[in-house]
């Protein structure tokens, strides 16, 4: 018998042919279920992933299997997990990792999943349906007079699909309105519970990060929050569960520093794209990878030696002395689109800044995950990145050093209108650094689906970025003779 799509998109992907084999049927009945067709299979194997991806890293090609399996998962449980019939999913912007991790350590029956992200990352971006799962939520009601970002829009409309069932949705309300707007209404459509854990993250321009109130807060609200699942689940948290699920995690981050200080280098040896699906399984809770995260510890070590064989043959994705920008949280996900965009343009937009782990952010994240204690690991952990739970002060002192440290000639502070947070911050901070004398642009896009957003539009507006960029790249070299 020929190839079908679903065989060539596993040989993209290097699964080997017995795995392969195996795999087949799980992953045709789960992209059924996630509403993905033969021809959204075509899409990804023929177009997106190749043009998205650096394919020619075999731990890239691992990193998206784990990513296609988790979003399989998804639609098709393992036996265990649908005799237990529980789903704890970690919503962003949360703490997610850490809330749901320790439930699957203390009853692998568990499924748990960064719901909207893994909808997002495989769903929109490997196969363009997430607008499937959008639309489904508007139909429901849910237009754009509260609830409108798309992120939260996709995880309505999963429940709305039936696709993820009644479950526990665990939330941290930090910067986000629409994530416990939405957990309420996914209540009242099919009775889940939602747990949240609260950041106050408003603090004096000049205040130190860890702010011992807002800290001691954080850390009490999740600790609140775990045993409110508790007591839902009936699974107890113990401190040996605690301990050991800090404890990979920390090995998960040192593994992943390694990779990172690749991307000090000229040329940058991944692209954008690439960084952001190395970097979350950090926050969000993969199912396949737990309980122990073993398998993202040795994909990123894999990733990590493919760098360096990059680095030292000079393969990179952009030429040598391309001008680099980088982008405040993660690159526009939702529009991968605008990577390859940016290289054409001659530019390398390659960074995020949720990804670059300065000295500063090093020291900080190894001193919160030596904690042993859950809760105040975890409080510590999401501030020492500074990217998304603190002022915008401290964001814009993160950037700077992350534009010393990984040699950033420019910023692209995306906004994204229907969020409170999103669009005030990245205005300021575009501000600020314009002042510091560092090109910086505050375009309006979704984070998430490319629904909305012409892709000339883009490019118009890339091009034109892309000049000023190296305008000002060329004007500093001068200068420094
Ligand atoms: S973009 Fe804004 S509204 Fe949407 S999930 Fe993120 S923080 Fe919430």
């Amino acid at each position: 018998m020929g190839k079908d799509v679903y065989d060539e998109l596993m040989e993209l992907l290097g699964w080997e042919p017995e795995e392969a084999r195996d795999f087949k049927p799980e992953l045709k009945e789960g992209l059924k279920k996630l509403l993905v067709q033969p021809e959204d299979v075509k899409l990804a194997v023929k177009e997106r992933l190749p043009k998205y991806f650096t394919l020619d890293s075999p731990g890239m090609r691992w990193l998206l299997r784990i990513w296609l399996r988790d979003f399989v998962r998804l639609g098709c449980p393992t036996p265990e997990e649908k005799d237990r019939n529980l789903l704890i999913g970690g919503i962003f912007p949360n703490v997610a990792m850490l809330q749901c991790l320790p439930f699957k350590v203390a009853d692998p029956a568990i499924q748990i999943h960064a719901t909207d992200w893994v909808a997002d990352h495989v769903g929109e971006v490997f196969f363009h349906v997430g607008w499937k799962y959008a639309e489904a939520a508007e139909r429901a009601g849910v237009g754009i007079e509260q609830i409108s970002c798309s992120l939260n829009k996709m995880r309505i409309g999963l429940h709305v699909l039936g696709i993820i069932p009644p479950s526990i949705q665990v939330i941290g309300r930090c910067l986000c309105d629409d994530a416990p707007n939405s957990a309420e209404l996914i209540n009242t459509l099919d009775g889940s519970k939602s747990s949240i854990a609260v950041r106050v993250r408003d603090t004096g321009f000049e205040a130190e990060m860890f702010e011992p109130l807002a800290d001691e807060y954080f850390a009490k609200s999740l600790e609140r929050s775990i045993h409110e699942v508790e007591g839902w689940t009936g699974v107890k948290i113990t401190p040996q569960i605690q301990a050991e699920c800090v404890k990979n995690m920390f090995k998960c981050f040192q593994a992943m520093t390694k990779v990172i200080e690749f991307f000090k280098e000229d040329p940058v040896p991944l692209n954008g794209n690439d960084s952001v699906l190395f970097n979350l399984p950090l926050v969000c809770p993969l199912d396949v990878l737990a309980p122990d995260y073993m398998e993202y510890y040795d994909c990123l070590n894999m990733i990590a030696n493919d760098c360096k064989e990059r680095v030292d043959k000079g393969i990179g994705v952009v030429p040598k002395g391309t001008p680099r920008i980088a982008s405040t949280i993660i690159v526009p996900f939702g529009q991968p689109d605008l990577v390859p965009m940016f290289h054409e343009a001659g530019c390398s937009f390659d960074f995020s800044s949720g990804a670059l782990i300065t000295k500063k952010i090093g020291a900080d994240t190894t001193r919160a995950l030596m904690n042993e204690n859950l809760y105040k690991a975890f409080a510590e952990y999401y501030c020492a990145g500074e990217i998304v739970l603190n002022d915008v002060a401290s964001m814009h002192r993160t950037q700077m050093d992350q534009t010393r440290e990984f040699k950033i000639d420019g910023w692209f502070q995306g906004l994204y209108r229907p969020c409170r947070c999103l669009i005030q911050h990245h205005y300021i901070l575009s501000k600020w650094m314009e002042k510091e004398g560092i090109p910086s642009i505050a375009p309006s896009c979704d984070l998430y689906m490319d629904r909305d957003y012409p892709p000339e539009k883009m490019r118009t507006m890339i091009e034109t970025f892309a000049e000023v960029v190296k305008r000002s790249k060329a004007e500093k070299e001068k200068k420094q003779g």
